[in-house]
């Protein structure tokens, strides 16, 4: 019942508005609004603190059909999860009560790890917090943060000034966006997810609470895998659904267009290539069913098939899209087609939330003997 109705929301009124979106490049407030009135924001918050808890599996589900339709919309409502599941996790029930109504009531979250010097290496991160008695001092800035300038809450990540070990200092505290002294410097210009903003963040003095520090100083990279893991499946969510939607756009068109006297979908070459797309987005899809149920069993050992989710996802969405606006032939090069849109909005999944490149020397060194 829950899909049916995402569906039918995806169906009515984000898909009709997605390309007027991705050319204005207007954050696409009406979706969130319609998408948290269905309670979709609420499906990952405990019922203690207003929400209405559903299946990691179900919440994967719509991350996939709200991303076919509007890639930007399933960013921005994915990365809310993104950015609160660790304070779920492992937040004290003060931090818990206190915060996680503001996202019960419809408030968006972000998870803020990249600065400009620290991008696939995070440890070099150079964000500092400093305590300073019931308080710590914010000081840094944060690059290219999904939500950055409209969350309520970010998931923050800096250094605790007390600890010189640069890994050992890690911390991780929720930033609430009215603190004085937090400023958005920019958003970027980007070649898709146009309607999801991407911030530059400044943190100049900003004075936190220490209540506001998850788990203890330095307690940071863990937690900062631990919840890699359980957000690079909901990323993987993100691109399949920009796969299916590519993938269908395809098949529809290669069963229109005539040439040479036949269908473009009759060639025997373009079948083969249909052939192994439509086999490899079975594949992952059952990969990623198998990675949440993992997630669903309390599991916290799944960092490997995480990645693996995430990079064969990201890989095959991009894949698919430019098979796409390649069928399409020169009308998929132009903006009339939605596959021209899609290919630019896979090509981040390659990149976000670890590059591919680090996702393989993840996977690949594991494989190496100690
Ligand atoms: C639209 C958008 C949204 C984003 N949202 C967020 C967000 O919400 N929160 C957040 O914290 N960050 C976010 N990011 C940042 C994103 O996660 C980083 O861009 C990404 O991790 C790569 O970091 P980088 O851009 O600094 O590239 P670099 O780390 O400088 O990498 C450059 C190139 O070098 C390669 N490379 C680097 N290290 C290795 C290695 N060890 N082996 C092989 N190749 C390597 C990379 O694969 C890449 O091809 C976002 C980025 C974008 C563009």
């Amino acid at each position: 019942m829950v899909l049916d109705q995402v569906q039918r929301l995806a169906d009515e009124l984000i898909a009709p508005n997605a390309a007027r979106y991705d050319e204005s490049g207007e954050f696409p407030w009406d979706n969130i609004r319609a998408l948290n009135e269905l309670g979709c924001n609420t499906m990952f918050v405990p019922e203690a603190y207003g929400g209405a808890p559903m299946a990691y599996r179900l919440y994967l589900e719509v991350v996939k059909i709200v991303s076919a339709a509007c890639a930007s919309t399933g960013i921005i409502y994915a990365t809310t999860f993104h950015g609160l599941k660790p304070l779920i996790d492992v937040g004290t029930e003060e931090q818990k009560a206190r915060l996680l109504p503001r996202i019960a009531e419809g408030g968006l979250g972000a998870l803020a790890i990249t600065e400009p010097n620290a991008g696939s290496d995070a440890t070099g991160m150079t964000t500092s917090f400093t305590p300073d008695g019931d308080d710590i001092i914010v000081q840094g800035g944060k690059t290219f943060i999904s939500n950055g300038d409209v969350a309520d809450l970010i998931l923050l990540f800096g250094k605790w000034s007390e600890i010189s070990d640069s890994r050992k200092s890690i911390s991780v505290l929720v930033f609430e966006k009215d603190t004085p002294g937090f400023e958005v410097l920019r958003l970027e210009d980007k070649m898709g997810h146009r309607a999801a903003s991407t911030a530059a963040l400044a943190f100049n003095a900003c004075r936190v609470p220490r209540a506001n520090l998850l788990g203890e100083p330095g307690g940071g990279l863990k937690l900062l895998l631990a919840s890699l893991n359980k957000s690079r499946p909901s990323v993987a969510a993100h691109a399949l659904g920009i796969a299916q939607a590519a993938f269908g756009d395809m098949i529809a068109y290669m069963n229109d267009r005539v040439q040479s006297g036949k269908r473009i979908v009759d060639f025997q070459g373009n079948q083969f290539m249909v052939a192994d797309l439509a086999t490899d987005l079975a594949m992952a899809e059952c990969w990623l069913d198998y990675v949440a149920s993992l997630v669903e069993s309390g599991g916290q050992d799944f960092g490997l098939e995480a990645s693996m989710a995430k990079m064969r996802a990201s890989d095959l969405a991009m894949r698919i899209a430019t098979e796409a606006v390649q069928m399409h032939g020169g009308y998929g090069y132009c903006k009339d087609y939605r596959v021209e849109r899609l290919m630019r909005d896979a090509k981040i999944t390659q990149i976000w939330e670890g590059t591919n490149q680090v996702h393989r020397q993840l996977i690949g060194r594991s494989f190496a003997r100690k």
